[in-house]
């Protein structure tokens, strides 16, 4: 292997064996810009006040170095004290003048940064929330967090803080190298031989910065998404045994995370002192020049010195501007993840001229002809079903495991659109109809009902908005929940925990229950209402639930030979196609 080949394996991250996350497609630095600007654009009169204050901050600097020449020319070398009173007075005025405006920029800078932020996360969330129930199920929640949370944040530092940072520098390098030229531009031209070496070395190290920040994203991304699943399924996990395999999965990505930071500080490691070499170099070189500079009356002492300082100050802007280079990497690196995630479309969209349905529908419900296939699936889960509830009526659908039963009742609800044929509600193909009024049609109530930490009253009235109270307390009766919570010492105002885990199994489908008795939609899909419950627990169901399907059109898959007594037709699927086409028409 040659040392070259040597020192790119020393500097670049294992590679692992962690595919968890997908890596985001790159994305150009101006694409970001051109992606992210609109947000920040009704911040720009703001945006463009903060870079002034920035400008100027530096330039009070330089000043307040130059007032340090005439102390040590008009004061210390001729040893004239009366000289200092001036002198320290404009230092006093300048420091006050340099505190006020680095205020001002920082309250500016942080004002526009966190209302950029803001907003875009606000924007990423609703798209987000547009995606259809499959494009979600695609990806893992822990790496969408990290999508909405540091991601983001990172573009705030591509677009503003780095765009700060990059003009701060550049005043400053400006200011100082002014200076520098002012009091002697032949040393001043010494000087400066060692920069463009310094360019040099820095530009050889910004593709594997590079490359190391956006490892060390990804893998975060894949790290979160691995605690996320499996603190999610914490139960399942210690029934099962698993806790070590579980250890060992997070040990692994925390590993490859170790790795890629362990690069990114190699390359740092290296980066650094290589850099303060040179400047070591160059100050040494420009010391030499200075002496003979001062002995041939080119420049005072004070000139010598504060030229030394101002080149010492011009140092730490370029060496930032090469570190922006880290920076600026780690947020493209967010950036594109972003992005790849903005750029999803939702899959189930309002067509342009789809219009609201009337509420209530008579609730005819219809599939003709459906093929269904998972987004990345091999095979179809549906095959040319076609199906007619009538209104009122109560289908039962069964059939084993991966039949597509849960397949058929989503594509109810429009989470998914079929590749072929139509679902159908009153007669209107689905997709020419509003989502929202869809949704205000037909309900789908899952096994796994979501309950959010609200009080039980909340979550009851969050199947309508507006829901009185009346209304709510008539729905937990009918859900039979009433009792229970009429029970609690805080009534309905009991808070019913994350997932409504306050509830028993039971509870918290009748909760659920009372919840659709709420939102009274003409159409109801209901997916194993009865499973998973104990005996008692089940029975005390049953009366709810067919209250609910009364006078409803209802598809419920179900083995529950209780509910399926109660079916006006039975249809049974399997491999993804009815058994008795004939009876589902
Ligand atoms: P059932 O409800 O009858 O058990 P499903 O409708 O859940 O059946 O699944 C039908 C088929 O579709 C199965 O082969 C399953 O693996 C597949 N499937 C279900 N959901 C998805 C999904 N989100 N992505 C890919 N394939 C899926």
């Amino acid at each position: 292997m040659s040392p070259r080949e040597h020192l790119r394996r020393f500097l670049r991250p294992k590679a692992h064996d962690s595919r968890l996350v997908e890596q985001a497609p790159a994305v150009a630095a101006l694409e970001i810009v051109r992606r992210f600007w609109p947000f920040a654009r009704p911040y720009k009169k703001w945006i463009f006040l903060g870079l002034a204050l920035l400008i100027a901050v530096p330039a009070i600097d330089a000043l307040e170095i130059y007032l340090f020449k005439l102390v040590v020319d008009d004061v210390l070398v001729p040893r004239e004290v009366a000289a200092l009173v001036p002198i320290a007075l404009a230092y006093l005025g300048l420091a006050l003048l340099g505190a006020v405006l680095s205020f001002g920029d920082d309250y500016v800078a942080t004002w526009v940064g966190e209302r950029f932020l803001l907003d875009v996360r606000a924007h990423l969330y609703a798209h987000v929330q547009r995606l259809s129930a499959d494009q979600l199920d695609r990806r893992r929640v822990g790496d969408l967090l990290a999508r909405l949370t540091g991601d983001v944040s990172a573009i705030e530092r591509f677009l503003l803080s780095a765009l700060a940072e990059g003009v701060s520098a550049i005043a400053k390098i400006v200011f100082f190298a002014a200076a520098l030229f002012i009091l002697s531009w032949k040393l001043a031209l010494a000087a400066l031989v060692v920069a463009p070496a310094f360019y040099l070395v820095s530009r050889r190290f910004i593709g594997l910065v590079k490359h190391a920040a956006r490892e060390k994203r990804r893998r975060s991304g894949s790290l979160t998404a691995v605690a996320e699943e499996s603190l999610n399924a914490a139960q399942l996990t210690q029934t099962l045994n698993r806790q070590g395999a579980e250890v060992q999965r997070f040990r692994t990505e925390n590993a490859a995370i170790m790795d890629a930071e362990m690069a990114s500080t190699r390359i740092s490691g290296l980066f650094g002192p290589l850099v303060g070499f040179i400047e070591l170099l160059g100050g040494l070189l420009v010391l030499a020049l200075g002496v003979w500079a001062l002995s041939s009356g080119d420049l005072t002492l004070g000139g010598l010195l504060v030229f030394i300082t101002y080149l010492a100050q011009l140092y730490s802007p370029i060496r930032s501007l090469g570190q922006m280079g880290n920076d600026v990497f780690a947020a493209a690196a967010g950036a594109e993840r972003v992005l790849e995630l903005l750029d999803e479309h939702p899959a189930v969209v309002d067509r342009p001229h789809a219009r609201p349905l009337s509420r209530p529908v008579a609730g005819l419900v219809e599939l003709r002809g459906v093929t269904y296939t998972h987004p990345g699936a091999a095979v179809p889960a549906l095959r040319d079903v076609s199906l007619c509830v009538r209104p009122g009526e109560l289908v039962a659908l069964t059939g084993p495991s991966g039949a597509g039963k849960s397949t058929l009742s989503r594509l109810l609800v429009r989470f998914g659109d079929p590749q072929a044929g139509a679902v159908a509600l009153d007669g209107h193909d689905v997709r020419d109809i509003t989502l929202a009024s869809l949704r205000e049609n037909v309900g789908l109530l899952l096994q796994d009902t979501y309950l959010p930490d609200l009080s039980a009253r909340e979550a009851i009235a969050q199947g309508r908005e507006g829901a009185t109270d009346a209304e709510v307390e008539q729905a937990a009766r009918a859900a039979g929940v009433h009792d229970v919570l009429a029970a609690l010492p805080e009534g309905y105002d009991a808070p019913i925990g994350p997932g409504g885990r306050r509830l028993s199994g039971g509870q918290r489908r009748r909760l659920a229950i009372a919840r659709a008795f709420v939102r009274d939609t003409p159409v109801l899909v209901l997916d194993e209402p009865t499973t998973g419950l104990d005996e008692g627990a089940r029975d005390r169901l049953l009366e709810p639930l067919r209250a609910l399907m009364a006078g409803r059109t209802t598809v419920v898959i179900t083995h529950d030979p209780a509910v399926i007594a109660w079916a006006d037709r039975v249809l049974e699927l399997r491999d993804g196609a009815l058994i008795d086409p004939a009876r589902a028409l």
